[in-house]
């Protein structure tokens, strides 16, 4: 008998709600992938979420990384491909290191920026790139489209890369990427293209958007790779095991800092708790956007609009995406556009995880200090993660062992370090020859008929 996880909407009871036409069924796991989003634009689930035999966990102690990714997606994906087809797929995803850098007793930050972007999205994007490049409809390219405002854009494409039966368009705003940006979406080469737009982020995401529904590009077989993704998700378990696994001793609680936007990687512990991980507490300390610190204090939900601007920009966020997961685990409904429809239960989340709001003042402290004590490099959102460590700490006394997430690497982000702290970090490898390459974009305005041209043209429907 197979037992193959189903997949289905948080949306699926809100049958009175205006513009939601509730999707009730089930899915399998390649369908949520390839689809992304529920037709009703609800998240996808997985029905049931696979035990782990927590005893195996202290053999994963000095092994590679795959070793861990294996046992974590294996648990899900076990009826869904061959144990050696997922093994080729997980170990050509992480071909890179993940260190743990001890700060002080046995607190300890994880990087997860030893990826080709130098961001902990790159865990994510490449497995799911793979993933869907196998689970495709065969003899049919997947044509991704990404509109992108910077960072995003370029963990993608560089997943995507060389990856079989896949191409990939990006389209970006001209005028407001940074020239470090411009070069790393350029230059990716192979099947991910770029599309330098003259307009706004909105433009590009409107061009996406029509195009999807414009039924003449219907056999061009578009999906979209979008963080909503649960084939982004699952990666994001994996290195709470792998953490665990290298720090703690057998039978222990072990406390987690992630510093928090769309709280997709902070989801990624809490089902890696409920597969049987020892999570202590998961601490989701956000930016100045403090809708969901707010909400764990006072028991009623209201998004930040607009989102504010702050150092740490990737965790910009006045309504995190996946909210909705964590409010269907604990019981309660959000929608979209953050109305909520159930309220989950409060005092359970309170009871397992801690958020809390830090400032960009400090932020900044936290990156001095942090240097100035221990001599360990944080960029803002890692500052954020420790900073709000540290805070969980003092509130409740609470001890160790502790691990806090490095989620993007230091020199992407100069200007503070350099303020900050007086030096200049140096480039990860995978960055050092940025400045020197070449790109070719293709240039584009905001008109759709151009850019439905370029598409009919240029974009391949067969292997
Ligand atoms: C995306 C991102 C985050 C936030 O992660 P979420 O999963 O959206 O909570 C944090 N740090 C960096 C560097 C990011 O790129």
């Amino acid at each position: 008998m197979t037992t193959t996880i189903r997949y289905y909407s948080t949306n699926r009871n809100l049958t009175k709600v205006e513009g939601i036409n509730p999707f009730r069924g089930y899915v399998t796991f390649s369908d949520a992938l390839l689809q992304g989003q529920a037709p009703d634009e609800g998240l996808y689930m997985p029905e049931t979420i696979p035990e782990l035999p927590i005893d195996e966990i202290p053999a994963l102690k000095g092994k590679p990384y795959p070793e861990a990714a294996m046992f974590v997606t294996g648990a899900f994906l076990k009826d869904d491909l061959p144990r050696a087809d997922l093994e080729r797929i997980v170990y050509d995803s992480y071909d890179f290191v993940v260190p743990l850098e001890r700060v002080v007793d046995r607190k300890y930050v994880m990087r997860l920026d030893q990826g080709p972007t130098a961001s902990f999205k790159d865990f994510a994007a490449r497995m799911m790139a793979r993933l869907m490049s196998y689970f495709r409809e065969k003899g049919k390219r997947l044509n991704v489209l990404v509109a992108t405002s910077g960072d995003t854009g370029s963990a993608v494409g560089e997943a995507f890369k060389g990856v079989e039966g896949i191409d990939v368009n990006i389209l970006y705003p001209r005028n407001e990427v940074s020239g470090r940006q411009k070069k790393q979406l350029d230059t990716i080469g192979d099947n991910v293209q770029a599309l330098s737009v003259a307009g706004k982020f909105d433009d590009c995401q409107d061009l996406v958007k029509m195009a999807f529904a414009d039924p003449s590009l219907h056999d061009l077989n578009f999906t979209s790779a979008n963080s909503i993704n649960f084939g982004r998700i699952l990666p994001q378990m994996v290195y709470y095991i792998y953490a665990y696994a290298q720090l703690c001793e057998k039978g222990e609680e072990i406390i987690v800092s992630v510093p928090s936007g769309n709280f997709g990687n902070a989801l990624g512990c809490e089902y890696a708790r409920r597969m049987g991980l020892p999570v202590r507490k998961l601490v989701m300390p956000t930016n100045e956007n403090d809708e969901f610190p707010r909400f764990l204090k006072t028991g009623s939900y209201s998004k930040v609009t607009p989102s504010r601007a702050c150092l740490s920009n990737a965790m910009n966020v006045g309504h995190p995406s996946n909210l909705a997961r964590f409010f269907e685990l604990y019981g309660g409904t959000v929608d979209r556009t953050g109305a909520v429809h159930v309220v989950p239960d409060v005092e359970m989340m309170r009871q397992n995880i801690y958020s809390v709001s830090i400032s960009d003042e400090e932020t900044k402290a936290c990156i001095k200090e942090t240097y100035d004590r221990y001599g360990v490099i944080l960029e803002p959102h890692g500052a954020v993660g420790w900073r709000g460590l540290e805070k969980y700490l003092e509130d409740t006394g609470d001890y160790e062992p502790c691990v806090s997430l490095e989620t993007a690497h230091p020199a992407k982000f100069p200007d503070e370090i350099i303020e900050l702290l007086g030096i200049t970090p140096e480039l990860p490898d995978s960055m050092k020859d940025i400045d020197k390459r070449q790109g070719s974009p293709v240039e584009l305005t905001s008109d759709y008929r151009i850019f439905s041209d370029y598409l009919r043209k240029n974009l391949k429907v067969g292997d």
